[in-house]
């Protein structure tokens, strides 16, 4: 779709593009010359790889900020703590609503087509011993953070900036929850000037996501061509009913039921909701990483979705983090599709347990690239699923990661214009034409 006044396609539209071509590029570069040709290798070094990294710095680069100022101002803007308490307790049913109703759906689709039973035990055994050494890297990950009362305690940060420097999310959320109420308690005089400021560095951040952004149509074909190429569609092969089912659930999630969800609880056509956040999905599939994401989220939220700035600064960074209905699809599959695999028989019980834990560990995954692995690896522990099977799935998580990612986020925009609706702040006629809408 073109805008109106700028010449040339319109981002979104040379973002789609990118993704093609470097798909394109990708799967011919593996399947005319191999994943591992000298001159793909070239190409990925000094070409690929500094292209897509240089995309997702940009974006990572203004994440702590991001969140911190927006986060802060969304609070202070949303003005007394009881307001802020209610806004987010909405937000946080919300997430777990829709976290829930994923990982069901997952479970429905795995136990209908039960992939793993027919998983040759050759296959099997050449993915164990190909991932051996990722997969007990991520055992160990595992091991070393488990989950319990501490993922709770660690959320109150012994110190923000380490918390911001070591990308930990929840802890620089929480700080500047409390800065932003703390905010409120002051006299309004002395709050005023860190208000400025912090809108100023708001503003100054999203003149920086412009920047990024118009740099994703060649980060997000390098960052294509970089997985295709050296994966191409091989490994696809023997796991093919696994992912299907993952794919499957994930898209009737997105299609379905948020689609319901969408139109009964929000009022708002999907077909629009979709066109007006499409940049975020594709920056999504792209990096996989929600946080690289929330930039893209958020101008999709306030600009294509015209939601007020306080309440999508405020519930997407938390939503970023804490609502992935796409990562609870895929563990509550993955970890039923290997059971299935390693002959474990799970009762119906087991299987809820299944979907709730799958359903806290979504909420506690970090949102960047194969962040939920190393929780995943904890929940199959659990169901007597030995951890080192993790490797047979991680050679095709990269795709499966992408297609979750934009699942989460899907759901975090749909948090926002959720709680700004219900909150009477926005309305689906406020959304702004398509043509005025950027990229
Ligand atoms: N990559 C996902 C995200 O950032 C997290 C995961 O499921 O690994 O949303």
């Amino acid at each position: 779709m073109t805008s109106g006044k700028s010449p040339g396609p319109a981002l979104h539209t040379k973002i789609l593009a990118g993704l093609l071509i470097g798909g394109v590029l990708g799967l011919l570069a593996n399947t005319q010359l191999g994943g591992h040709h000298p001159l793909v290798d070239w190409v990925n070094r000094y070409l690929a790889y500094p292209a897509g990294q240089v995309f997702l710095r940009m974006l990572f680069m203004i994440v702590m900020p991001l969140v911190f100022a927006s986060i802060a101002l969304g609070v202070a803007g949303l003005g007394d703590l009881r307001k802020v308490g209610r806004v987010g307790g909405k937000a946080i049913g919300y997430f777990l609503a829709t976290t829930f109703l994923a990982a069901s759906t997952g479970l429905v689709f795995v136990n209908m087509a039960k992939p793993g039973a027919g998983l040759d035990p050759e296959v099997k055994a050449g993915l164990m011993e190909a991932y051996s050494g990722a997969a007990s890297e991520k055992v160990s990950i595992a091991k070393g953070g488990g989950f319990g009362v501490d993922t709770f305690v660690n959320i109150v940060t012994r110190n923000p900036v380490k918390s911001a420097a070591d990308g930990d999310l929840l802890g620089l959320i929480f700080f500047a929850l409390v800065f932003g109420a703390a905010l409120t308690l002051i006299p309004a005089g002395k709050a005023r000037p860190m208000l400025e400021l912090l809108e100023a560095v708001n503003a100054a951040v999203i003149a920086i996501v412009g920047m990024a952004m118009k740099l994703a149509p060649y980060g997000v074909t390098a960052l294509i061509f970089g997985v295709t190429s050296r994966f191409g569609l091989a490994l696809l092969a023997p796991l093919g009913g696994y992912i299907l089912v993952v794919l499957g659930a994930l898209l009737f999630h997105a299609a379905v039921n948020m689609s319901l969800v969408l139109r009964f609880a929000v009022g708002l056509s999907p077909a629009v909701f979709f066109d007006r956040v499409r940049s975020a999905l594709i920056t999504a599939f792209s990096t996989s990483s929600s946080s690289a994401t929330l930039p893209a989220a958020l101008s999709s939220a306030e600009q294509g979705l015209g939601v007020p700035p306080q309440v999508a600064g405020f519930v997407l960074p938390i939503g970023s983090t804490m609502c992935m209905n796409g990562t609870s699809i895929f563990e509550g599959v993955t970890v039923i599709f290997l059971c299935q695999v390693f002959g474990v028989d799970l009762t119906l019980g087991q299987m809820v347990a299944v979907v709730v834990m799958a359903v806290i560990t979504a909420i506690g995954a970090a949102g960047v690239p194969g962040g939920s692995i190393p929780l995943m690896v904890g929940i199959m522990a659990m169901f007597g699923v030995p951890g080192e099977a993790i490797a047979i799935v991680l050679g095709v998580d990269r795709i499966l990661d992408m297609s979750r990612t934009t699942v989460n986020v899907y759901g975090d925009i749909s948090a926002v214009v959720f709680v700004a609706r219900s909150e009477g702040v926005w309305k689906p006629s406020m959304v702004p034409p398509a043509e005025k809408a950027p990229a």
